[in-house]
């Protein structure tokens, strides 16, 4: 009976310990999705709990090796889309002890980066492995714009600093040395249009009652309109993204500001809790609030996806140039903003022409995507991916398009109305027009003092009244000769 009692007792004992190990061995990886982008590739592991993992490189062949204590696998790796990727092959192992190794393969140079993301909306604990190749990326680092003006200015004064003292015996002013330079030829440069496809790879935006994502019909039409901006002289076309990835909302913009874009826009589906509401809108930055609540709500909501997206950490503003910081975002945003109303306002106006409008003025609110103070910037929410027959449209090439035309031929009126100066579309503006009695075309070899000197009027008035800041002139440019 003793000896029972105590076999009982051993038995109680050993299968305590039996589920405590269960227990403990409680991390599962359900599945595992890859995204490959130009720049990097972004490996997701979805977990059935919190683990974190130890991320180590290894050479010859190249490998990178990803340790989770604790942890089996419940997915096939060999399902993983790895074309395009820097990953040849993914193997796993068990390791000593109950553990989880997975080994990627490698065929180039990477740096790893690795963080956890804890449950939200669309998925649970994720173990996110990113791996960045070095040399590729557009943006080192998406730096905030208004920095990036503080240094444009620094570098620009530096150097009209030391053109001044190469000037030897001269107390030439920035205006003095404006009066030897030549016309310089016009360059006739592309207006670069940044577009945006908005979400993608592990955000997939909205989702429409027959499972329509928004990130693949935004790509789509995304690629529609870079393919009628680049189909028209004098524009080219810049995509943000090219593929299913995710890119940060901050690295968007940053891209489009490496890119010197002269126009960014954000394309999106709207999507509300009822399926009713249909039609596109037109979104432009406010400093101020949104315009409407609805405004409030949707600016919310895209915001979200740095978090869906898994983009980790926050931007910090360095507290130095704080108020060169306030005069510069003030100054640029009243600007570019006047010009982002007036582009929204024709992309409205043609979108109008053929799809319903759900709201029949440009919008505002305060979308992150849209916070690049010096490049004006809209976000086109093309349709209700919510409402079922704007889902299908949606889909429809044809409607695609038809929306793609329609947002090109708003933001063609705009630019051919105000061409950028050193735009082809300037030039071409200028030489087709005969000059009046009081303007002038410039010619090759013409130095601003010699055009003044031939009108009798002053250098300073000539180039206040032609919004001349610098020190370049363009030959077929034309000049307003102000009455002296
Ligand atoms: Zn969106």
């Amino acid at each position: 009976m003793k000896g029972t009692v105590a076999r009982l007792c051993r038995l109680l004992v050993a299968s305590f310990f039996a589920l405590v190990a269960v227990n403990v061995q409680a991390t599962t990886v359900e599945s595992m999705r890859l995204w490959a982008a130009p720049d990097h590739a972004r490996l997701v592991f979805d977990l059935s709990a919190a683990t974190d993992a130890n991320v180590f490189s290894l050479e010859n062949p190249a490998r990178l090796v990803i340790d989770l204590e604790d942890t089996q696998i419940d997915t096939d790796p060999s399902t993983l889309p790895l074309n395009d990727s820097a990953i040849t092959s993914v193997r796993t192992g068990v390791r000593d002890g109950g553990g989880l190794r997975v080994v990627l393969e490698l065929n180039r140079e990477i740096q790893p980066r690795h963080f956890t993301l804890r449950p939200n909306d669309q998925y649970g604990h994720r173990l996110v492995v990113d791996l960045e190749y070095p040399g590729e990326s557009a943006v080192e680092n998406p730096i905030d714009p208004i920095e990036a003006m503080i240094r444009d200015q620094e570098t620009q004064s530096q150097r009209q600093a030391t053109a001044q003292q190469q000037v030897p015996g001269s107390a030439s002013s920035p205006d003095e040395a404006v009066k030897v330079q030549p016309a310089k030829p016009h360059p006739r440069r592309d207006i670069i249009i940044a577009i945006d496809a908005g979400h993608g790879g592990e955000d997939p935006g909205a989702i429409g009652p027959s499972g329509t994502r928004e990130k693949d019909v935004v790509l789509e039409i995304a690629r529609r309109l870079a393919s009628e901006v680049n189909g028209t002289p004098g524009f080219k076309a810049v995509l943000t993204r090219d593929g299913d990835y995710y890119i940060g909302l901050r690295q968007r913009t940053a891209l489009a500001r490496e890119q010197k874009a002269d126009f960014f826009v954000s394309i999106h589906a709207d999507a509300f809790t009822s399926p009713r509401p249909q039609g596109s809108s037109v979104y432009a930055l406010s400093q101020r609030g949104a315009t409407s609540e609805t405004a409030q709500w949707l600016a919310d909501s895209e915001n979200r996806s740095d978090l869906i997206g898994g983009v980790d950490g926050t931007l910090s503003l360095r507290d130095k140039d704080q108020v060169l910081r306030g005069v510069l975002l003030d100054l640029t945003m009243t600007a570019t903003l006047n010009d982002s109303l007036s582009i929204g306002g024709q992309v409205l106006e043609q979108l109008g022409r053929m799809n319903r409008l759900h709201k029949s003025r440009v919008e505002q609110a305060g979308f992150m995507v849209l916070k690049s103070p010096d490049i004006p910037s809209l976000l086109i929410e093309v349709g209700f991916i919510s409402n079922p027959d704007e889902e299908r449209r949606l889909r429809d090439p044809v409607h695609q398009s038809g929306l793609s035309k329609a947002i090109f031929s708003g933001l063609r009126e705009h630019f051919e109305r105000y061409p950028p100066p050193a735009s082809l579309l300037a030039w071409q503006r200028d030489n087709q027009r005969r000059p009046s009695g009081n303007e002038y075309r410039i010619q090759s070899g013409d130095t601003l003092s010699a055009i003044a000197v031939r009108h009798g009027v002053p250098v300073n008035q000539l180039k206040q009244a032609n919004d001349i800041n610098g020190d370049v002139i363009r030959v077929g440019q034309v000049l307003q000769i102000p009455r002296s």
